[in-house]
């Protein structure tokens, strides 16, 4: 580093690690550069916490695909999730972006709750965990549950759910699972629409999304004269 020179100055083509600001970060100034720099430490943290559970989720899902005949890999799926609450939260909640990535590992993958805790915080811990069905129940008692809990989920949790079912629905029409019947299908927006039922009331944009994507399925299986 050059006499003289900042100490956040890139200088001969390497790039100087931003250091954590000191002090309080609350009420941070943009005019100031020390609020700057903080502001600039926090978003590069953001972004990287969220890469990171995208490489954990690619890497703990790396067998699985969707059920639908496209066989699409099963981070598109984590992937759509996360956008969708990245843009109904105008990216203000990086820690809801990552549990929408890591929101199936409990459940599929059955990565331990204490290992999502101490990699990316008890915040995103709970939250998988909230919308991780007990797997010791049956499939039709767990879709009940879904239906009959969705209300006392934290408004949080609410919009993962909401997220999920809107990808799930979107996934139905772009590749239904070769072995589900019609019926299967019908009785499966149902159910979904059961379950965002409990889900609404708060977030408009992702109740519109998943309305539409409901909307489409039914569509996709009931021609319109
Ligand atoms: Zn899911």
């Amino acid at each position: 580093m050059g006499e003289g020179m900042d100490d956040r100055t890139v200088s001969s083509g390497n790039i100087v690690p931003i250091e954590p600001p000191v002090g309080p970060m609350l009420s941070l100034d943009p005019r100031r550069s020390v609020d700057r720099h903080a502001h600039r430490f926090n978003a590069m943290k953001d972004w990287i916490m969220v890469l990171k559970a995208a490489d954990a989720a690619a890497r703990w899902h790396v067998h699985q695909r969707r059920k639908g005949a496209a066989k699409e890999p099963y981070i598109n799926h984590l992937l759509e999730v996360a956008t969708l609450i990245a843009e109904a939260t105008d990216g203000e909640d990086p820690n809801l972006v990552v549990a929408a990535l890591l929101h199936d590992a409990i459940e599929d993958c059955e990565v331990p709750q204490e290992l999502i805790s101490e990699t990316f915080g008890a915040d995103v811990a709970g939250l998988v965990a909230e919308v991780t069905d007990d797997k010791t129940l049956e499939k039709a008692e767990r879709k009940k549950r879904q239906v009959e809990s969705a209300h006392k989920k934290s408004a949080r949790a609410k919009m993962l759910k909401l997220a999920d079912k809107t990808s799930n629905l979107r996934a139905l029409v772009a590749s239904p699972a070769l072995d589900w019947s019609v019926s299967r299908r019908l009785e499966y927006i149902k159910w979904a629409r059961g379950v965002a039922a409990g889900l609404r009331g708060t977030n408009a944009l992702l109740e519109n999304q998943f309305d539409e994507a409901a909307r489409a399925a039914e569509r996709s299986l009931v021609p319109t004269l």
